[in-house]
């Protein structure tokens, strides 16, 4: 399937910072067919040799024509990332392919109420649900768990401040919580995904996103407090390439 997707020409339109290491690129993809919020994409990179090097990206953002916004984090040392993060500029050129992916995605005719756990960069494909909520002005009630290292780290922190209704956000700090939080700094437990969750008689939808060993263990915990598995999806971040 993924195989017979063309790769298409993309173009960066703009840059966005979200975080010291984070950057949102918004490309302009003639010929783009449009997608669902949940699913990546392949990105590739050509060196005048003719070296290519691909990773998998999240879509960060809806449908909206021919743009294409993936948000990514700089892996120290990482071929592909800082390449887009730190060395593009508006105009550049790279190749995407895609919409990829059928299961991990949420669609606005769905009404269950959704749970929606982040670790890191794995906010990416949430936020173009909650994205997408908006847009349509569906009622499903969503409410994200977001786990990071510290305040400084939070991707879209503007606009996941501004009053959303139906959507609650929650913000657990691995690392450092701010001054005043009730939380101590720690990974995400049993407490956390009862309190920032639904109880599993609502029959959540619950997507699950970010570095393996986090989704792994919120996965778990999930189930634990007795989510039904075919309502648990799951993407892990792992590395990509190829
Ligand atoms: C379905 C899917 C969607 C993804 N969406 C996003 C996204 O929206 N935003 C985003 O920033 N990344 C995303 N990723 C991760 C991304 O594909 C790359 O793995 C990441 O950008 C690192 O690539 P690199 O070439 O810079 O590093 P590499 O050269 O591939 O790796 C350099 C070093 O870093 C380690 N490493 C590689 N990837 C990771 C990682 N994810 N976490 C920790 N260590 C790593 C490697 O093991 C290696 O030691 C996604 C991955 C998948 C599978």
């Amino acid at each position: 399937m993924r195989g017979r997707l063309p790769w298409r020409a993309a173009r960066l339109r703009e840059v966005r910072v979200e975080t010291a290491t984070a950057r949102t690129l918004v490309f302009e993809v003639p010929g783009w067919p449009g997608h669902l919020a949940g699913q990546h994409v392949d990105v590739r990179l050509t060196a005048d040799d003719g070296y290519t090097a691909q990773r998998s990206y999240s879509l960060a953002a809806p449908p909206d024509g021919e743009l294409v916004a993936l948000t990514v984090e700089t892996v120290p040392d990482g071929e592909v990332s800082p390449y887009l993060t730190e060395v593009m500029e508006p105009g550049d050129q790279v190749e995407i392919r895609g919409p990829v992916g059928g299961w991990f995605v949420w669609r606005p005719a769905d009404k269950a109420p959704v749970l929606l756990v982040g670790g890191g960069s794995g906010i990416v494909p949430l936020m173009a649900m909650i994205r997408e909520r908006r847009r349509t002005g569906s009622r499903a009630p969503f409410r994200l768990v977001y786990s990071l290292r510290d305040p400084e780290s939070r991707y879209y922190a503007e606009e996941l401040r501004r009053p959303d209704p139906g959507l609650d956000v929650a913000y657990l700090y691995t690392r450092a919580a701010p001054d005043g939080a009730s939380r101590p700094a720690g990974r995400v437990t049993l407490g956390d995904l009862a309190e920032g969750g639904w109880p599993a008689g609502f029959e959540a939808d619950c997507y699950v996103c970010g570095p393996t060993g986090f989704v792994e263990a919120a996965a778990d915990l999930l189930l634990t407090l007795g989510h039904a598995p075919e309502r648990i999806r799951t993407e892990r971040f792992g590395p990509t390439g190829g």
